[in-house]
C-alpha cells in the first residue's frame, strides 16, 4: 500500500532554512550564454567584469569652478591669472601644458584637471574679472578632484560572477564596454498544483471548484527569482496520475508542488513521492502560514511540496524555494534579511510558531511603521495582495505592543 516517509521531521524555521541553504550550496548552474547588455537586467553574471582602463582615466574634476594650486590660496581672497577653460571631453592637445604659480583654469565637472593643479575651487567661491579670477575660499590639496585610477586600476576585478545584474552593475558593464556579458542560463522550474477542486483559469469553475491561482503566483515568484516556470496540468488527488505528473516535473531543474501535503486523507503528495524513493530533508517547519512544507529530492532533483493555501504557498516559496532556485541560477548565496519598523498597533497571537503575516509597511522618511492587514487566514489572496510585506512574529511572543520595533520581510 502507501509508503509514507519513514519519519516525519518538523524543524524550527531556522533549522529548515539551514537545511535549504546547505542543499543550495551543492547546486551549480546549467551553463552560460552571452546576451545583449540591454537585456541583461536581472540576469546573473557568469564572468568577472574587469577594468579595461584606469577609472577615472584622468584626474577628474567633480565640481564646476577653477583648477588651482592649493598653495596659491593659503591666503584669501586671492587673485589668479586665468589661463584657459577646460570642458569635459577636451582633447589632450587642448589642455594647458602646466598650471604655474599664480594661475587658474576654468574647469567643468567631468573635465581633466591639468598638470600642476592639485584641486578645484567651486565656482560659488569665485568672481571672474576679465582674464583674472578673485577667489574667496581656500581648498585642500586634492579637494574636488578624483585622481586617475583612484576608483579602479586597469585589470582590477570590478564585479565577481554570481551577482544579479541591477542598474548599478549594468552601469559597470557599460563603462568597460561589455556589450554582451556572459550570464548563467536561467533554471527551469516545474510547477505542479494538486487538488480535485482546482481548475485551470481558462475554465469556468463549478460551484465546488476554485481557480488555480497558485501556479500563477508561483510562476511570478519563479520569474522574480531569475528562473523560467513550466506550468504542468493540475494533478487530481489520485495517486497514478499524480505520480505521472511528478515524474514529468522532475525532468526540470526543480519541482514545486502545491497542495496535498497536509494531514488529510486525500493529501497524497508525500505518499507518492515516497513511492518513487524520495529522500525527505524535512516534512514540516514550525511556521505559520506554511507549516506542512516538505523539502526533499528524488535522485539528484530537489522538490518542494508547498502547502496549497495560497498565502502559505507564497510565503514558503520566499522562505525556502527561492535560495535553491537562485543557487541553480548561479547566484552567490545570501542570507535572508529583515528590515525593522515600528509596530503601529498591538498584535496578539499564540506562541509556538514563527509567523509571517501579511502587513503594510508605510511611514515617511526614516519613520517606517508596519501594520497587519485584516485577513481571513492563509487563503485570503486579496487581503495579501493589498499588503506589501510580511510582519515576522517570533514563536515565543503572544503579544507585541504598539510602538515596538519588529522585523519585516519584504516581498
Ligand atoms: P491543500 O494543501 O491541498 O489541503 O489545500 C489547502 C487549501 O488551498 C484548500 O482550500 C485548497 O482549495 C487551496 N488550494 C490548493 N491548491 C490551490 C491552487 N492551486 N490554487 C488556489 N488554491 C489552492
Ligand atoms: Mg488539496
Amino acid at each position: 500500500m502507501s509508503a509514507l516517509p519513514e519519519s516525519s521531521s518538523i524543524l524550527s524555521f531556522e533549522d529548515a532554512r539551514h537545511v535549504v541553504e546547505e542543499q543550495a550550496a551543492g547546486l551549480t548552474p546549467r551553463g552560460k550564454e552571452s546576451i545583449d547588455l540591454l537585456h541583461a537586467f536581472g540576469r546573473v553574471l557568469a564572468e568577472s567584469l574587469i577594468a579595461d582602463r584606469d577609472f577615472p582615466p584622468f584626474p577628474r574634476a567633480t565640481r564646476d569652478g577653477y583648477a588651482v594650486r592649493s598653495a596659491d590660496l593659503k591666503q584669501v581672497p586671492a587673485s589668479l591669472n586665468v589661463i584657459g577653460e577646460i570642458k569635459a571631453g577636451i582633447l589632450p592637445k587642448d589642455l594647458p601644458v602646466k598650471l604655474n604659480c599664480g594661475e587658474a583654469a576654468a574647469i567643468m565637472t567631468g573635465a581633466p584637471v591639468p598638470p600642476g593643479a592639485d584641486s578645484v575651487v567651486m565656482v560659488e567661491y569665485t568672481a571672474s574679472a576679465g582674464n583674472r579670477v578673485e577667489i574667496t575660499r581656500g581648498v585642500n590639496s586634492g579637494e574636488n578632484v578624483v585622481p586617475a585610477g583612484a576608483e579602479a586600476r586597469r585589470g582590477d576585478v570590478l564585479l565577481q560572477p554570481g551577482i544579479r545584474l541591477d542598474a548599478a552593475a549594468i552601469a559597470v558593464a557599460a563603462s568597460i564596454g561589455k556589450t554582451k556579458p556572459e550570464v548563467y542560463l536561467r533554471p527551469q522550474v516545474a510547477v505542479l498544483s494538486t487538488g480535485d477542486e482546482v481548475v485551470d483559469i481558462h475554465r469556468q469553475p463549478g460551484a465546488n471548484q476554485i481557480r488555480n491561482s497558485n501556479s500563477y503566483s508561483l510562476a511570478a515568484q519563479i520569474i522574480a527569482a531569475g528562473a523560467d516556470p513550466e506550468l504542468l496540468r493540475v494533478a487530481p488527488d489520485e495517486p497514478t496520475r499524480l505520480k505521472e505528473l511528478i515524474l514529468q516535473g522532475l525532468q526540470s531543474d526543480l519541482l514545486l508542488l502545491t497542495g496535498g501535503v497536509s494531514m488529510g486523507k486525500y493529501d497524497l503528495v508525500e505518499q507518492v513521492l515516497a513511492e518513487i524513493k524520495a529522500e525527505f530533508f524535512f516534512t514540516g517547519a514550525q511556521i505559520q502560514p506554511g507549516r506542512p512544507i516538505v523539502f526533499g529530492r528524488v535522485a539528484k532533483k530537489c522538490f518542494f511540496g508547498l502547502p496549497g493555501n495560497p498565502i502559505s504557498t507564497m510565503v514558503t516559496f520566499e522562505l525556502f524555494a527561492r535560495p535553491v532556485i537562485e543557487a541553480r541560477g548561479g547566484m552567490t548565496a545570501r542570507k535572508l534579511v529583515f528590515v525593522h519598523a515600528r509596530l503601529k498597533s498591538e498584535v496578539k497571537t499564540k506562541t509556538g510558531l514563527k509567523r509571517f503575516l501579511p502587513a503594510i509597511l508605510s511611514g515617511e522618511f526614516e519613520k517606517a511603521e508596519v501594520e497587519l492587514v485584516r485577513w481571513q487566514g492563509s487563503g485570503d489572496i486579496a487581503a495579501t495582495a493589498r499588503a506589501n510585506c510580511y510582519l515576522v512574529i517570533p514563536p515565543d511572543h503572544d503579544r507585541i505592543a504598539a510602538g515596538e520595533w519588529v522585523p519585516v520581510l519584504m516581498r
